[in-house]
């Protein structure tokens, strides 16, 4: 197939790519770099089957030639980035979900979007169920994200029942691993970078807020086996091997062998108190579940982090 992935510099969108190559797909790569970055395809330069286009999503665009599949990945996700840029979140869930849904009808081609565990809110339902509606604050500092994915869920659907586009909806969960941003203010690199500094260990609140870490190759399978199916309602893909973020902070301790201390700052407003995926639709309807264990996992992201430049070795 011709894949058109949008949000290709940034840390899932990159190994998506690396994945449809190496399953012999080609792939045009549009990224605007608001929060991705170009080291997470410079090893692809130069691959036959792989083009980069620097684009907004959010701006008209066209793509020459045939394409069979739209994977739409762009958003800022992180809720540093997210807060950080409200407005082109926003924008990239409607008006950028909008261009890359036109571009699947035009081109009559599938569509998967990435939507989130976000979409749930601070969940009242635990563990998160595909068929959940969520306990969304709609207008929270959060709601920039949460909002945006909603909507680009709803638009998703209107596009497969009005105009029959072959739609995927992906809810993703906590993700981990090489690739993520040392500063984007997400646990896992923050931690990491706390620990092999040996500066103190971050916990926001009373560390009593749960989180579910997914490695990313077993998420980015969990997505190429979505977008092969023919499942037009949410799947959820995560985790769910669930602890609380102290105990998560004591595992990364124990793991890196850190003299770090744990401190204990504010809680972010409307910070989700659990989240756990029920992956029980991902395990019949796509036959996945995750499969590299946590210490497996971040053993391989502090490897990363150790080879980046600036960073303890
Ligand atoms: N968190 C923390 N210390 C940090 C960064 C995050 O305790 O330095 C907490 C955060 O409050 C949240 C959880 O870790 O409860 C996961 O945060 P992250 O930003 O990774 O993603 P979220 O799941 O909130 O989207």
């Amino acid at each position: 197939m011709r894949i058109v992935v949008s949000g290709a510099a940034g840390f899932v969108g990159s190994h998506m790519c690396d994945r449809l190559l190496a399953e012999g797909h080609s792939v045009v790569a549009l990224d605007n770099f608001l929060t991705g970055a170009s080291a997470n395809l410079t090893h692809l330069a130069g691959h036959p089957a792989f083009r980069f286009v620097a684009q907004d999503i959010t701006a008209p665009f066209t793509v020459e030639g045939a394409v069979d599949c739209v994977v739409n990945m762009a958003s800022p996700a992180s809720p540093k980035d997210y807060l950080e840029y409200p407005i082109e979140t926003l924008d990239a869930g409607s008006l950028g979900t909008r261009r890359m849904l036109e571009l699947a009808l035009q081109k009559n081609a599938r569509f998967l979007i990435t939507s989130t565990s976000e979409c749930y809110g601070d969940p009242l339902v635990h563990p998160q169920v595909e068929t959940y509606w969520g306990n969304v604050n709609p207008v929270g500092p959060r709601s920039c994200y949460d909002e945006s994915k909603r909507f680009a869920e709803a638009l998703t659907m209107a596009y497969h029942r009005k105009h029959g586009v072959r739609t995927n909806i992906a809810r993703i969960f906590n993700t981990y691993g090489p690739r993520m941003k040392l500063n984007d203010g997400r646990v896992v690199p923050a931690f990491l970078d706390q620990a092999l500094r040996g500066e103190p260990m971050t916990v926001f609140g009373s560390g009593s807020q749960t989180r579910s870490f997914c490695y990313v190759s077993d998420l980015v399978d969990g997505l190429y086996r979505l977008m092969l199916s023919e499942e037009r309602y949410p799947v959820n893909l995560g985790n769910p091997c669930e602890m609380t973020i102290l105990e998560f902070a004591e595992h990364i301790r124990r793991m890196t062998g850190t003299k770090s201390e744990i401190v204990f700052q504010a809680l972010p407003e409307d910070d989700p108190k659990q989240r756990q995926p029920d992956i029980a639709k991902a395990r019949s309807v796509l036959g996945w579940e995750p499969r590299v264990p946590l210490d497996e996992g971040l053993r391989q992201t502090v490897a990363y982090f150790r080879g980046l430049p600036g960073t303890v070795a």
